[in-house]
């Protein structure tokens, strides 16, 4: 039988997640509705992000390397929009470590940017605690049911050991170096086109 409503799900769970990326154009703010952000690994193949599933991973198979994403459900409270956000390990460390000084991540206020303002720009996350008073976000969505139906993997097939984000090893020296790397670069670009 099909049973038609006139109402939208209030369960948050009933809706579509809209995945957000932080764009180059102007910051992105946000409140955090997620109280433990979860993360794996991910491959871009096939023209999109999807997980890193072994031992059977289709993406692993071709070779394809991995990185691992962080995803948070935020609520937007000027457009409504309550949406998935996906973040690389570097830029999910600073609201992981909110989580951790504050217990949990929800309500916690965030200002995304990209530093340089360029599509493959480092993403720096600022954090605020937010007033729910002030700010009410809608209740916690169940992460796991949500990646679950954004890859099509049934939820039976998914770990989520204390629902606890580990960020993989990553060398901060490493990422300060790629920074620096590119800044040089950007830098020897302006002045070839001064010279020009
Ligand atoms: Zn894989």
């Amino acid at each position: 039988m099909l049973t038609l409503s006139d109402s939208i799900p209030c369960d948050p769970n009933d809706r579509p997640f809209p995945i957000v990326r932080v764009s180059t154009n102007k910051p992105l703010l946000a409140v955090i509705t997620t109280s433990k952000p979860l993360g794996t690994r991910t491959h871009y193949w096939g023209q999109r992000t999807v997980p890193c599933t072994p031992p059977e991973c289709g993406a692993c198979d071709a070779g394809v390397a991995f990185r691992w994403h962080c995803y948070a459900t935020c609520f937007d409270h000027r457009t409504q929009l309550h949406f998935l956000l996906e973040l690389t390990a570097a830029a999910s460390e600073s609201i992981i470590q909110y989580g951790r000084d504050h217990g949990t991540t929800r309500g916690c206020g965030i200002k995304c940017s990209r530093i340089p303002a360029v599509s493959n720009g480092r993403i720096h996350i600022q954090t605020t605690p937010t007033d729910p008073n002030k700010y009410p976000i809608p209740s916690e969505p169940d992460l796991a049911v949500l990646l679950s139906r954004l890859w099509n993997i049934p939820l039976s097939e998914i770990q989520t050991p204390n629902r606890t984000v580990i960020i993989p090893e990553i060398s901060v020296n490493r990422i300060e170096e790629k920074i620096q790397r590119e800044k040089k670069r950007e830098h020897a670009r302006g002045n070839g086109r001064k010279d020009l």
